[in-house]
């Protein structure tokens, strides 16, 4: 049975032509009715996948140390914008929020804001921080003017939809989809328009025959975008997502389902579809605009540096048997290194971008 947004998406072709994977992604995730983050909780267990702040709570109470500390570092601003970047159920935040009640000044400062699309998410949120009056944007347009911004994001820059290309002895090829003679979804390679040419030149030593590159313009857009109101109103930027710190990472756009990989042309809608970030560039974009980058680190030394054991010793105290494992088990999925065992260490990756220069942040050193 295809699902809605086959249906949609072959309707689409048939009208205007090969659809590029951006344009494909972004109807899968964000389609108002059918889009996979629109109409479901994905994660956990239960869900399709998990992300680190729903591994443990440890996660998000060190990032909320993390951000009480980097309050104090811009100068503890009286009024600050806590921005959240693609919220999922607001565990992330509220568990930030609890680990930092005791910080003196930082609750009556946070003023909260998340940027968050998906209404069945805006619920859960809304239900998880309650007593923080929390504001809702669609974009970034909304968020208040002139008072200084700590954001963050986890796994957010991976939804941001991505095209992807291939150098060739002609030139740069598009994987695009269109429709086969028996009117199935496929992916075929079409020469790449001029716009997704400019937006990878910036970023690209000479290519070799076969290397396969992804490029988000609406990543970089919304990057853009968030550096001018940091860079305007002072502040700090947070992102931890998977991703690699050189050009050329080859096909990193991988559908998901029930914690399996599956076909990027399979069920669209019905499972979650990312790509994996490309730090390079997102620091080249920051470098542009003279913003100071720390980082790129590993997942594990960022979380080791903010001080996961002594965290985990101090909640093993009250814990059961149980819960002891639990916590390991916990420890060992953040921090631990194995990718092909689901670990997050090593393949997840933290950066930040300040306004100012001359502040040190915990966790990159
Ligand atoms: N940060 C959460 C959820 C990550 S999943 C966690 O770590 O558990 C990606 C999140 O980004 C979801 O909340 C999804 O609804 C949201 N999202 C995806 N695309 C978005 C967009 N274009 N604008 C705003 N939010 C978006």
């Amino acid at each position: 049975m295809p699902t809605e947004l086959e249906d949609i998406v072959k309707q689409k072709i048939r009208k205007t032509g090969p659809m590029n994977l951006a344009d494909y992604m972004s109807l899968c995730l964000g389609h108002p009715t059918y889009g996979y983050y629109m109409t479901r909780d994905p994660f956990g267990e239960k869900g399709d996948f998990i992300t680190a702040p729903e591994v443990s709570q440890l996660f998000g109470e060190l990032v909320g140390a993390w951000i009480a500390d980097s309050w104090v570092k811009i100068g503890a601003p009286e009024k600050v914008i806590l921005l959240e970047c693609g919220p999922g159920r607001g565990t992330l935040m509220a568990d930030a929020m609890r680990a930092t009640k005791n910080v003196d000044g930082f609750h009556k400062a946070v003023d909260m804001h998340l940027l968050e699309t998906s209404p069945v998410l805006r619920d859960l949120q809304s239900k998880n921080l309650e007593q923080y009056g929390a504001t809702w944007h669609d974009d970034l347009s909304s968020l208040p003017k002139d008072i200084p911004v700590i954001v963050v994001g986890n796994e957010f820059l991976d939804a941001l939809p991505s095209r992807q290309l291939t150098w060739h002895e002609t030139g740069w090829l598009e994987n695009v989809i269109d429709l086969d003679i028996n009117d199935t979804l496929r992916l075929h390679e079409v020469e790449a328009d001029k716009e997704v040419i400019e937006a990878l030149i910036p970023f690209l030593i000479p290519p070799k025959i076969g290397d396969q590159v992804e490029v988000s313009l609406e990543q970089q857009c919304f990057l853009g975008e968030l550096m001018n109101i940091v860079l305007k109103q002072s502040g700090i930027i947070l992102f931890i997502d998977y991703g690699f710190v050189h050009n050329v990472a080859g096909d990193t756009i991988q559908a998901v389902k029930n914690h399996s990989y599956c076909g990027l042309l399979e069920t669209p809608g019905e499972t979650d579809i990312t790509a994996h970030v490309n730090f390079a560039e997102i620091s080249q974009i920051a470098m542009k605009k003279n913003m100071m980058v720390h980082g790129p680190v590993s997942q594990g030394d960022y979380l080791k540096r903010l001080g996961i054991s002594i965290r985990e010793g101090l909640l093993r105290e009250d814990a059961t048997e149980l819960q002891r494992r639990d916590l390991d088990a916990a420890v060992k999925r953040l921090v631990g290194e194995d990718t092909k065992n689901n670990e997050m260490g090593a393949l997840f990756k933290v950066i930040a971008f300040s306004s100012s220069a001359d502040v040190v942040l915990a966790g990159f050193a």
